[in-house]
């Protein structure tokens, strides 16, 4: 005998939470029920931005919003003038969750856990009298006529309307493919560059603030702060090259070159400013002084990678020697040989495709009354707290959707 109820949600993380409160919420006499495969829910929001929880990002304007996302860019225009991050705040705030705005414009609950995220998400499901079923893995999904029938580990489900929020689960895109859907190839996003180097072999932690990267070959190419790891390079500059590469990157099976420019400036007026530098320093040991607000062990690295020994001062640097300064400054080129997870966050590019998905409504448009929220749809973000917005926005909507019709 199965189990009825009006509402199913299958997968207990961020959006399918999210999306089961809200139509809990509006309408209490609709029976609304997750099914989660896991011992406990909302595993990533634990985990999730160092155990902090980066909510979301403080950009409120949605055709800024929306460059943040690699896929998803046009169609989450339409869904970020209805529900985008003003929205988010309020939603937590309403619900007794404080967020506050870091530097970087990445917003924590000001509690700096991720904890009382989940405390929110699992009071309030109990308030709202959802039934949240865990250890509860759905093995088929069938389409009827007038709703669906759901086979888990633990019994059948039949309901009215079906919500998909499992993330980036490759058994849930298979069940999908079998219904119809066309699943887009998953491929990792969000990861750092491994890279074997003597300029950056004993420096790591270094970090160069403002640095212009490019994929060598490609169109791909990316600004921003630079860390040195220990294996190779990270930071904004980095991960923003693996979110909007992660396609082309996967494919060149993570062996590619990339040239850098560390000082916003092109090699000719790189190259006049050494000169000044030979005029202006001239009895200073190049090595010893740091320009263009570069770190000094970065810097000594790219003196040396010039072939400009340890003593050599300014006024002895010959017209190679400079030239190769110049080069290294501005157009470093470093040979990427694999790809490292970036702890702090990380997603899966691929997924439902977008052509299949009414992005007014977040309904299937191949499967009446099936709806989807979050990153099993193929959307996903840079690091900075714009992967949950997309799983709030797109479970508010689609939650929104399903109690309207
Ligand atoms: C380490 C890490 C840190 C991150 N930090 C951040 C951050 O700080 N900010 C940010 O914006 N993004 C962050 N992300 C990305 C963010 O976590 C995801 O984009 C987001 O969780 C997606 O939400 P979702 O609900 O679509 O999927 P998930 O949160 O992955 O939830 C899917 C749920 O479905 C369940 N499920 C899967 N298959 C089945 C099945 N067959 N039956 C029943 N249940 C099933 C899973 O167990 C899971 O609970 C981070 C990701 C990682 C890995």
């Amino acid at each position: 005998m199965n189990t009825q109820k009006d509402i199913i949600i299958i997968g207990g993380g961020a959006a399918g939470f999210f999306a089961a409160i809200n139509i809990a919420e509006q309408h209490p006499e609709l029976s609304v029920a997750i099914l989660e495969r896991g011992k406990e829910g909302l595993q990533k929001v634990k985990i999730s931005g160092g155990g902090r929880c980066n909510v979301t990002h403080a950009e409120f304007i949605p055709s800024e919003l929306v460059l943040n996302y690699p896929r998803g860019e046009k169609e989450l225009l339409g869904p970020f003038h209805s529900f985008m991050t003003g929205d988010t705040i309020a939603w937590f705030e309403e619900r007794g969750v404080e967020l506050k705005i870091e530097d970087d414009g990445r917003m924590f609950p000001v509690s700096n856990s991720s904890q009382t995220i989940i405390d929110c998400f699992l009071n309030e499901a109990e308030k709202h009298n959802v039934d949240v079923l865990y250890n509860h893995s759905v093995k088929t999904v069938q389409a009827l006529e007038n709703g669906f029938t759901i086979e888990t580990s633990q019994g059948g489900f039949q309901c009215k309307k079906l919500l998909i929020a499992t993330g980036s689960n490759p058994k849930v895109w298979k069940l999908l493919e079998d219904l119809g859907h066309t699943i887009i190839n998953p491929v990792p996003s969000l990861f750092t560059f491994d890279i074997k180097d003597n300029r950056i072999k004993d420096i790591p932690g270094v970090v160069a603030k403002n640095v212009e990267i490019k994929v060598v070959g490609t169109d791909l190419e990316s600004h921003g702060p630079l860390l040195v790891t220990h294996v190779g390079m990270s930071a904004p500059a980095i991960l923003k090259l693996s979110a909007f590469g992660a396609v082309e990157l996967a494919k060149m099976n993570y062996n590619f070159k990339i040239e850098i420019n560390f000082i916003q400036l092109d090699f000719e007026s790189c190259l006049e400013e050494l000169k000044n530098f030979k005029q202006e320093f001239a009895k200073k040991t190049v090595i010893k002084l740091s320009q263009f607000d570069l770190p000094k062990r970065l810097w000594k690295q790219l003196v040396l990678a010039s072939d400009i020994s340890e003593t050599t001062r300014w006024a002895d640097l010959n017209k190679q020697q400079l030239e190769a300064f110049a080069n290294q400054l501005t157009s470093a080129v470093f040979q990427v040989t694999g790809k490292s997870t970036f702890k702090e966050e990380f997603v899966t590019a691929g997924g439902i495709d977008l052509k299949e998905v009414n992005f007014k409504t977040f309904e299937s448009k191949r499967i009446p009354n099936l709806y989807f929220a979050g990153e099993v749809i193929n959307v996903d973000a840079v690091t900075g707290g714009f992967n949950f917005q997309n799983a709030w926005t797109s479970a508010y909507i689609a939650s929104a959707s399903i109690i309207l019709q």
